[in-house]
């Protein structure tokens, strides 16, 4: 279901939005001068929950990418181990 980082910013369009007003663009919204996200809360326009369970899902998301690119280099590795095997299996029947 959140299987990349577009589905995150349409369900967190709101925080998005607001992000792009932060002075920095790497902004993570914590305590970063200059914050839109910081200021609405601050302002009321929006909810900290919101801020809360947007920074869990991009939480999980990056996990969830980090596990999706371990095993990419392994599935990587595990060919080119074949590969390897089947052209030495190859050169001997060549010989
Ligand atoms: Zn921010």
């Amino acid at each position: 279901m959140w299987a990349d980082g577009g589905s995150l910013s349409s369900v967190f369009e709101d925080i998005e939005q607001l992000a792009h007003e932060c002075r920095f663009r790497d902004c993570t919204h914590h305590s970063e001068p200059g914050c839109a996200v910081k200021t609405a809360i601050q302002q009321g326009s929006l909810e900290v929950v919101r801020l809360q369970s947007y920074r869990k899902l991009e939480k999980e998301l990056r996990h969830l990418a980090a596990r999706q690119e371990d095993r990419t280099r392994l599935e990587e590795r595990a060919k080119w181990k074949k590969v390897s095997q089947w052209s030495r299996k190859n050169q001997k029947y060549n010989q």
